[in-house]
């Protein structure tokens, strides 16, 4: 029996979820790699982190994606090399090495955030990328308001009671927007010794205006919203330190000031998965400056016409860090495997269709630039309704996220709020005196 050609494909986010699925009917045979079980739609993980969705609503698992593709194979390991020479792929599993040989390979392994060369203030201030970031944000959210209920000390409840948001991006203004939202209205009438919408929410951006993608009049008018719900939106105001209870800013003038705050959020930065890197030194490519390898325009790797890169892990022209694109790149490399195992070996140049991008800012409000068309507040927030609808994937969770945003928009509660004493992490205990 003739060998079917062999496509690995590492990581099952957005592109390579994507190009799998689009080669379930084709003739090869496809091996997924993965370290976490699941796909996950990282644009709702603030959802989980502020108690709305579930863990499982924004995260099936990919073997139940694709159970219906028996030409795929599904692998969990976290992947520590890749041989182009020999084409394979090495893998952990769980202590287990893992090999896997292929004919074509499609890396979209995403990124990671970026501390800009300060990793020591990620224990303070956690990013939101992976379902684990998620869950320990809602310990930390849900947390502080618990400490602030019985501390007794006016200046450490004021603390417990401040949140800092550090990056003015979609994130960034999505999470300010969600914290703002469950002081005020989710936790109403549930504490006894503290407001809960006494609560501060700052939100800290380097930059002179938030969403600075979205153009300046939609920045304008996500900053206007925000501030008339009572988040503080300080721009020009770079965070330069982070520690157990506050956040140090400096100002474009040099001035620096401190908010103590004892829960902080990192939605400032990303860089490139390091298996980006670990391909450019092997292949020669170049990386960029948030460590993307950079790619030919047919998305494949100089030299290596067999190994596509693809989504956050690449770079190509001005291509940004979005789901979209990891998608679109997905679909053509999976049809470039396709197209060269009918024999038509011409290369063809990646098109990407810009859909445009989206940002809640606050109930029922968001602001949505799709190409020339720039449209905030209920119009806005309908549009991101749909597009998080449409890629929300498997129907199951479709349904659900449906259900619990009806919930949640239109009445005040949180389904996902279960918490222990064990998950409000050591770090975070006010208690600790040593630990700033
Ligand atoms: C909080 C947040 C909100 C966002 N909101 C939006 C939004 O509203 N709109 C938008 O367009 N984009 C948004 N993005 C960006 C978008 O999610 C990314 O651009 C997109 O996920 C990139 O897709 P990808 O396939 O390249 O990587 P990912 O989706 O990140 O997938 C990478 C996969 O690779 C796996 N992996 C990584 N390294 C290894 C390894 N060594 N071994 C095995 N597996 C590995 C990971 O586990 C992961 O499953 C957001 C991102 C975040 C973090």
């Amino acid at each position: 029996m003739a060998v079917r050609h062999r496509v690995v494909v590492i990581g099952s986010g957005f592109g390579g979820l994507f190009a799998t699925r689009r080669l379930r009917r084709a003739p090869v045979d496809v091996t997924l790699i993965d370290r976490a079980n699941h796909h996950l739609f990282q644009p709702l993980l603030y959802q989980v982190a502020t108690g709305i969705l579930s863990d499982g609503e924004i995260a099936p698992p990919s073997r139940e994606i694709l159970r219906r593709a028996p030409n795929v194979r599904v692998e969990l390991a976290n992947v520590t090399h890749i041989d182009l020479d020999a084409r394979t792929v090495i893998g952990d599993q769980l202590g287990r090495k893992l090999v896997a040989s292929y004919d074509s390979l499609i890396v979209a392994t995403g990124s990671s955030h970026s501390y800009f060369g300060h990793d020591e203030f990620e224990r303070w201030a956690p990013a939101m990328k992976t379902l684990d970031n998620a869950r320990e944000l809602r310990a930390r959210l849900f947390g502080a308001f618990e400490v602030a209920e019985f501390e007794t000390d006016v200046a450490a409840r004021r603390s417990w009671m401040t949140f800092a948001v550090i990056g003015g991006g979609p994130t960034g203004v999505e999470v300010a927007g969600q914290i703002e939202e469950l002081s005020r209205r989710s936790l109403r009438r549930n504490f006894r010794s503290i407001d809960p919408a006494s609560a501060r929410v700052v939100l800290c951006e380097a930059g002179p205006a938030i969403l600075p993608t979205f153009g300046k009049r939609l920045s304008e008018m996500a900053t206007r919203e925000l501030e008339r719900k009572g988040i503080d939106v300080l721009v020009n105001s770079a965070v330069v330190g982070v520690d157990a209870s506050g956040v140090d800013l400096r100002s474009s003038d040099g001035k620096t000031t401190r908010i103590e705050c004892m829960t902080k959020v990192w939605a400032a930065g990303v860089e490139a998965s390091p298996l980006a890197g670990l391909l450019a030194e092997a292949s020669g490519a170049e990386v960029d400056r948030h460590g993307r390898v950079h790619v030919l325009p047919d998305c494949t790797l100089e030299g290596h016409p067999e190994v596509f890169v693809i989504g956050d892990a690449m770079a190509l022209g001005d291509l940004p860090g979005v789901a979209e694109v990891a998608i679109q790149q997905g679909l053509f490399a999976a049809r470039t495997i396709r197209r060269r195992l009918r024999g038509r070996a011409e290369s063809k140049p990646f098109r990407y269709i810009d859909l445009g991008s989206l940002a809640v800012v606050s109930r029922f409000r968001a602001v949505a630039s799709i190409g020339p068309i720039r449209v905030g507040g209920f119009i806005g927030w309908l549009a991101w309704l749909v597009v998080h609808l449409t890629f929300l994937t498997g129907f199951k969770n479709r349904v659900a996220a449906v259900a619990h945003w009806a919930v949640s928009f239109v009445g005040r509660s949180r389904s996902e709020r279960a918490l222990t004493v064990d998950e409000i992490r050591p770090e975070s205990k006010l208690a600790d005196p040593g630990s700033h």
